[in-house]
């Protein structure tokens, strides 16, 4: 079943034409939201058929997907083990303290250990600290997280032309364009800064799992906002101003950017009159909580 679309309305939408739909995958699940659930989906399955015990992934402190993966353990009845970026500190932040709450094992690692992290026996060093493990790269990123991913895109029942995503490692991106099958058009909106990296990542995920390449889709690069988990206020500002306007919490790191970006190409006239276009808020309000930690922000009324 299709998550449900909002339509928004929306003055510059009726003056440039353009037809604007917020997909709400971040309903999708109770408490795995997004992408995430999409991205484990399978490997959860898989880890299930394969009979293991423990999911071991890695990620930064203020990760959706470490959350993401203690939630998933504690329900799907698997030990988690999260291996995160750099040094522990104390108290925890609150993404890491939701995770040891849901039973997720913590360790660290140093920066330039974790720098390893796709390194496959450096992997083989860090599964014989759990039993029965199930590996997660980083973010989920896999093709199992690639098939999940492609069914936000072939559960969708209405038409559009576009499919606006965020990215980080570009799974999700990878997934939808898959689920597209090369028809529309895909904008990916990376989150990181100097994001072109991603064009041959995403590339080279399609075609493990598609063995095809496509052309339907580009990367849109200006939005990062300084770099991955940056803000700026302009972009606080549009997040406020979004969620007061149409009642759709956005998450600062990934999805505001990315309907952020969205109205700026809008507003200049990218998208030819009538488009259709539907943004993926793949989640991420967990981001929140951290973030009103960093910086002092107030967390916006839901
Ligand atoms: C993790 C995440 C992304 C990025 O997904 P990738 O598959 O790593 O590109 C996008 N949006 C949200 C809300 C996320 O939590």
């Amino acid at each position: 079943m299709s998550s449900p679309l909002q339509y928004i309305t929306d003055p510059l939408l009726s003056e440039k034409e353009v037809e604007l739909a917020v997909l709400r995958e971040d309903f999708i699940h109770p408490t795995i939201p997004g992408n995430k659930w999409r991205k484990l989906k399978y490997n959860l399955q898989a880890a299930q058929e394969q009979q293991c015990e423990t999911l071991v992934t890695f990620g930064g402190a203020f990760s959706n997907h470490i959350a993401a993966v203690a939630a998933a353990g504690q329900e799907y009845g698997f030990a988690t083990m999260g291996y995160i970026r750099g040094e522990e500190t104390l108290p925890l932040n609150p993404t890491l303290q939701y995770a040891v709450s849901c039973g997720m094992q913590l360790r660290y690692l140093s920066r330039s250990d974790y720098r390893l992290r796709h390194v496959s026996s450096f992997q083989a060093e860090i599964l014989k600290t759990a039993p029965k493990p199930y590996l997660l790269p980083e973010g989920g990123t896999n093709l199992l997280a690639v098939k999940g991913c492609a069914e936000i895109v072939t559960e969708l029942n209405q038409p559009w032309d576009v499919l606006c995503v965020a990215a980080g490692t570009g799974g999700t991106l990878a997934g939808v364009i898959a689920g597209a099958a090369g028809r529309g058009k895909v904008l990916g909106f990376p989150a990181l800064k100097g994001g072109d990296f991603l064009k041959a990542e995403v590339e080279q995920l399609l075609q493990a799992y598609t063995g095809q390449t496509f052309t339907n889709w580009e990367l849109q690069t200006d939005y990062h906002f300084g770099g991955y988990a940056k803000h700026t206020p302009e972009l606080l500002h549009f997040i406020q101003n979004f969620h007061a306007r149409h009642g759709i919490l956005l998450d600062p790191v990934y999805t505001g950017k990315m309907l952020y970006g969205n109205f700026d190409l809008i507003r200049k006239g990218y998208f030819p009159r009538g488009t259709r276009i539907i943004a993926v808020h793949t989640g991420g309000q967990q981001g929140w909580r951290g973030y009103k930690e960093r910086y002092g922000l107030e967390w916006p009324e839901v």
